[in-house]
């Protein structure tokens, strides 16, 4: 399965983030094997019990929701969080990225599924996060807003899946023409799973997180 996932990103020039949340080290281990470097969690304690226990190259992705408290935990070796969903937690992770001196790349994450259990801000909330990151005096020193992330609707209803992709993909473009046409960081669209990415990669997805295709149905017993 590795080598067809990989074959499809490599084929649209995107990257395989493996979610490995409620997997064991061995698991991930030999997908470490076979050359996977892009891993995906999304609990903080998990994320950085398997950060101490792996090798020190991979390169780690926060996918779930994250709470400011716990920013500090992963900001010494985090490569990418995708789930910045509230001006505040970009606060926080300015801050944590300060103090350890190195700079953070972030996604929006949007809200586009039709479930308001869903994290994610609306383009309003956005707007209001990239007029200060884009200002003169913009305090998010330490963050390179790299992109957007969302997650489809759970449906069946492949329609209802490549619309809401759609709606990410005209954000993202609205977003890079408005705010960053010159700036070569912001590139990212994190979007499908392992129901959903051959979606997503049709309509632009350079990221995709899948995990039960990759290791197995998760287990939450
Ligand atoms: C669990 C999870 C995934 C992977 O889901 P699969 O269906 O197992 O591929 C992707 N993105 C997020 C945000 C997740 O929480």
């Amino acid at each position: 399965m590795l080598q067809q996932l990989l074959d499809a990103v490599t084929h649209n020039k995107a990257t395989l983030i493996a979610v490995s949340k409620t997997k064991p080290i061995a698991a991930i281990e030999t997908v470490y094997a076979q050359g996977q470097r892009h891993f995906g969690e999304n609990k903080v304690q998990e994320l950085v019990d398997k950060f101490e226990a792996l090798p020190k190259d991979i390169l780690w992705h926060m996918i779930g929701h994250l709470q400011k408290n716990k920013v500090k935990y992963i900001a010494p070796f985090i490569h990418c969080i995708h789930s910045i969903d509230s001006m505040d937690l970009l606060y926080e992770v300015q801050k944590q990225a300060a103090k350890n001196n190195k700079i953070i790349s972030v996604l929006l994450q949007f809200h586009i599924a039709e479930e308001d259990t869903k994290f994610g801000l609306n383009m309003l909330e956005a707007s209001a996060i990239l007029d200060i990151y884009t200002s003169e005096n913009n305090p998010f020193t330490h963050i390179h807003v790299s992109g957007v992330m969302g997650m489809a609707t759970f449906t069946d209803n492949v329609l209802q899946i490549e619309k809401e992709f759609k709606d990410l993909q005209h954000k993202f473009t609205f977003i890079k023409q408005g705010y960053f046409p010159f700036n070569t960081n912001f590139k990212e669209i994190s979007m499908g799973m392992s129901s959903d990415y051959q979606i997503a990669l049709a309509n632009g997805s350079t990221m995709i997180r899948v995990g039960s295709l990759l290791f197995g149905e998760r287990n939450y017993n």
